[in-house]
């Protein structure tokens, strides 16, 4: 778990790019937002989570969820994970893991919520999706699959400016 320690350890973690799809850096990845689910702010809903954001860089990003007492400005893990890399410089990816616990008896693991699947798709549709199976085991997914047709910043055309 070297490879995923978060980023205030001493600076954000890297995966050899070799091995940014190995099992072992999913592993690694998972890791990383159960780590992060560990810091999660969630006084009101009581609800942990963790996510972790691989860059191409082969750097790892993590984030947890932030409530708020004024109840709608709570931020999802996923996107506290993004929007640290992409603070950090980053703009390209290639994984996000979510770690929200173990799924119930009879249930899938938690996915990420709409909101999430939305922000993540401003940087692509390439995203692998690595939720913790019942097992530990990372279970993959695809942002292409939890957002069919979803709107891109392609879709702005013209209008768009320039980041
Ligand atoms: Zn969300």
């Amino acid at each position: 778990m070297r490879d995923a320690r978060p980023p205030e350890a001493d600076g954000p973690a890297r995966v050899d790019a070799a091995q940014a799809a190995s099992p072992q850096a999913d592993r690694a990845l998972l890791a990383a937002a159960c780590e992060a689910r560990a810091r999660a702010y969630a006084p009101y809903s009581r609800f942990p989570v963790g996510a972790a954001v691989r860059a191409a860089s082969g750097r790892v990003y993590t984030g947890c969820n932030v409530e708020s007492a004024s109840y709608g400005l709570t931020v999802c893990a996923e996107r506290v994970a993004l929007w640290t890399a992409v603070a950090a410089g980053e703009r390209s990816f290639d994984a996000v893991a979510i770690d929200a616990g173990p799924p119930a008896p009879g249930r899938a693991p938690v996915p990420p919520c709409g909101a999430c699947r939305q922000v993540l798709a401003e940087f692509g549709l390439g995203w692998r999706v690595l939720l913790p199976g019942r097992d530990g085991a990372p279970v993959a997914t695809t942002l292409e699959a939890l957002l069919p047709r979803a709107f891109v910043p392609e879709d702005l055309g013209d209008a768009r400016g320039a980041p």
